[in-house]
């Protein structure tokens, strides 16, 4: 099993530092993890902030931790890897960020849109405020289409991440009706060789994870590369809260395998059936 996107005390919200998640990953029968801080940080004012030599100098040490843990732990693989923000005065210093450190593997997000984060804090709220239901998904899918147009990353994180608090404010999440948004959206992916994640998280936000069962089955069809799977933990003891629920999702939406990547380029996939037999394990013994 893997765990393509998680969170350490090296990432402003993370707690626990890198040996505590792998052994947190061992415990739970994970054999390959990519450590993905956010590479903003934030600030005391609740802003985010992104400074190029501050992001060097990070990346580069997360790079001795993650050789340490290699050593340390020689039956798990532990890669290096990192979460971008798409924001268009952001993106020279991400393009420098990336070619110089030397990542196995780059999320691309958006929980920024129009000054106001959507995927927590204070500000969540003020974004759906004065804002149709159509307003602001479309708003969000548009910004997605800007993010793949930029396209110095590998996956898009959390595609739908919009529905994390869009379900609260005006109920359930239909993709159906922003397929007109979305389909261009996956169909840039497809083109650029971008992949797409489930992302576990999603089962504490509108219950199930992200992206919905239709984005995955349009994703495949539009020839979407790579599907990755992480649970965007931030501390150690949700390490593999989801898993079992990604997978389902995996399988249901028709997908065959998982993807891992090193040195930036999809090296080795995982079967559905393999990963289902995890699942079904650990399902067995209690845990999701
Ligand atoms: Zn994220
Ligand atoms: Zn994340």
């Amino acid at each position: 099993m893997i765990n393509y996107h998680f969170h350490d005390d090296r990432s402003s919200d993370g707690v626990g530092p890198l040996h505590e998640h792998c052994e947190a990953a061992i415990a739970a029968g994970i054999r390959e993890i990519c450590v993905t801080n956010h590479a903003e940080v934030l600030g005391p004012d609740g802003s985010w902030y992104a400074d190029y030599h501050e992001m060097r100098d990070r990346f580069l040490s997360i790079g001795d931790s993650v050789g340490e843990a290699r050593l340390l732990y020689p039956d798990l693989v532990v890669r290096l890897g990192i979460e971008l923000e798409y924001r268009p005065e952001w993106t020279r210093a991400f393009d420098r960020l990336t070619a110089e450190v030397p990542f196995d593997f780059v999320l691309g997000s958006v929980h920024i849109v129009d000054g106001f984060n959507i995927s927590g804090g204070p500000e969540k709220d003020r974004f759906f405020e004065g804002r149709t239901q159509d307003e602001a998904y479309a708003r969000y899918f548009r910004e997605l289409a800007a993010l793949v147009e930029w396209g110095g990353f590998d996956v898009v994180s959390h595609f739908d991440l919009i529905a994390r608090y869009g379900h609260r404010h005006y109920g359930a999440y239909e993709p159906s009706r922003y397929r007109g948004e979305i389909q261009p959206v996956l169909e840039a992916m497809a083109a650029r060789g971008v992949g797409i994640e489930i992302n576990t998280s999603g089962m504490s936000g509108p219950g199930v994870p992200y992206p919905a069962h239709d984005v995955l089955v349009w994703a495949r069809e539009a020839g979407v590369p790579a599907l990755t799977l992480g649970t965007d933990s931030h501390r150690p003891a949700t390490f593999a809260d989801g898993l079992v629920e990604g997978i389902a999702l995996a399988e249901d939406s028709g997908w065959r395998e998982l993807t891992s990547f090193e040195g930036r380029r999809a090296t080795a996939t995982m079967s559905m059936e393999r990963a289902a037999r995890w699942a079904a394990d650990r399902a067995k013994r209690g845990r999701n």
